[in-house]
């Protein structure tokens, strides 16, 4: 109870802290919200601990978002090769330098930046890469595409990441690559994935997707493998509708990057290779160029109102927010992910507790239903005539035999997340408000049935 009391006084002394804050809550009198995270739960008709209130909007928008859409608009200049320093080229070396490598090539999207590198690396059919089954579908697409076989590896649980020591097991005499992605906006255990490349001669491409500006080791996500994807689709967090970036600091390699989204034609003019046409526009990228300049302020705020909301949740059983690897320097926050236990709630099903938070104000979400492993593509893939070309029968039904993934399905069934692009650049008492609202559900448990 004194705990609660002080978490209870310092909700009041940052409201108060706050002119914002305070003008919002002159008609609340101090002992509401001193009684806030007791009582009835709002599922029952109690007071919801957040009501009438919203989150900052995202995508981002301000007036150089507009100015910009609008300039190229009168520009008549909308695609990049109308243009060697247009938006595009400059945006390529503005998050090149942002992410601290030599080279960017901007894409239409992060599933473009994925197959793009993975025909750049010259991976096809009979080829095997390792991902990850808890992730989004454009991880595997890109593999897809190039018809290469996508070999799924468990997670570790507790991270939602791949689990290095499962995706050595699955390494074999056709594995070219493993792709971790960066779950959430966090990194993955890139220190013993990068190792195990190493020792078995495989490319990394870090699927950074959902990782934009994320550290590991002192090395932003994207980086430190061979080759590093990037989203800008709108609810990622940093986005202009749709759009992508891969970047690199070997140049032969992104130089076929180019080639390659380029459909196969080389900066020489010279169509050289297979390839599809991937290039962003330039309103994407004048969209992306005018938020580069509060980027990393709303990174920072992102990471502090996490923190905050951990600290916060620390000790709390019902939930276990998103195990973080040692190395960790930053993180992304794209979604702020715990773990739901129903041992602490009765063994309630995860939707009561999700219905009951979102009677309180505060909106949860299942994300992924099921993993990759369980989707019906697996079915298309082993009957296609490619593979069954190109791998030999007796790979094919071990794929099949192989493709359980216990953790992955826990973590489906666990996971409890925000979608944090928005919401996690609000205030601390907004912070405070997913807090309670979890502790009050938590408290008052024995109301549900
Ligand atoms: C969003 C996302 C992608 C695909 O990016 P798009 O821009 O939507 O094509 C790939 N991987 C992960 C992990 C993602 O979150």
């Amino acid at each position: 109870m004194k705990k609660e009391d002080l978490n209870r006084r310092q909700f009041i002394a940052t409201a108060a802290a706050s002119s914002v804050a305070a003008a919002a809550s002159t008609a609340i009198p101090a002992f509401a919200v001193l009684t806030r995270t007791s009582g009835k739960l709002a599922i029952l008709g109690g007071d919801p601990i957040r009501a009438n209130k919203s989150w900052p909007d995202w995508p981002h928008i301000d007036d150089q978002v507009v100015e910009a859409a609008t300039k190229t608009a009168k520009s008549g200049i909308w695609c990049r090769i109308q243009s060697a320093n247009g938006a595009v080229a400059t945006f390529e070396k503005e998050y090149a330098r942002l992410m601290g490598t030599r080279f960017c090539v901007a894409t239409g999207s992060g599933t473009q930046s994925l197959h793009t590198c993975v025909e750049a690396l010259g991976i096809g059919p009979g080829d095997e890469v390792i991902t990850s089954p808890y992730t989004d579908p454009g991880t595997i697409s890109g593999i897809l595409s190039s018809r290469a076989l996508p070999v799924m590896a468990d997670l570790d649980p507790e991270s939602y990441q791949l689990d290095p020591a499962e995706v050595e097991r699955r390494i074999n005499e056709n594995t070219r690559a493993i792709m971790p992605v960066h779950m959430m906006g966090q990194p993955a255990h890139l220190e013993k994935i990068m190792a195990l490349a190493k020792k078995h001669n495989l490319a990394v491409i870090e699927d950074a997707a959902q990782a934009h500006l994320s550290e590991y080791q002192g090395k932003k996500l994207g980086a430190i493998g061979a080759l590093g994807c990037f989203s800008f689709q709108t609810s990622k967090t940093i986005a202009c509708g749709e759009g992508g970036a891969i970047i690199g600091d070997n140049e032969e390699l992104m130089d076929k990057c180019y080639t390659v989204h380029n459909h196969g034609t080389a900066r020489n003019g010279r169509t050289e290779l297979i390839g599809p046409k991937y290039r962003m526009n330039e309103f994407e990228a004048a969209i992306l160029l005018a938020q580069m300049a509060g980027v990393q302020e709303r990174f920072r705020r992102r990471n502090e109102n996490a923190a905050h909301l951990t600290a916060r949740l620390k000790g709390c059983p019902v939930v276990t927010p998103q195990k973080l690897y040692p190395g960790t320097t930053s993180g992304s926050f794209y979604l702020y992910a715990m773990s739901y236990h129903k041992e602490h709630f009765n063994n309630l099903d995860r939707s009561r507790f999700l219905k009951a938070l979102n009677a309180e104000g505060i909106s949860l979400s299942p994300y992924i239903e099921r993993g990759l492993h369980r989707e019906p593509w697996v079915d298309h893939v082993l009957r296609n005539k490619v593979y069954q070309k190109m791998y030999s029968a007796a790979r094919l039904q071990q794929y099949r035999d192989e493709l359980s993934c216990p953790n992955c399905d826990r973590v489906c069934q666990e996971m409890a997340m925000l979608w944090a692009s928005g919401p996690l650049l609000a205030s601390r008492a907004d912070m405070d408000d997913i807090a309670d609202a979890i502790l009050k559900v938590y408290e008052n448990r024995n109301q549900l049935t």
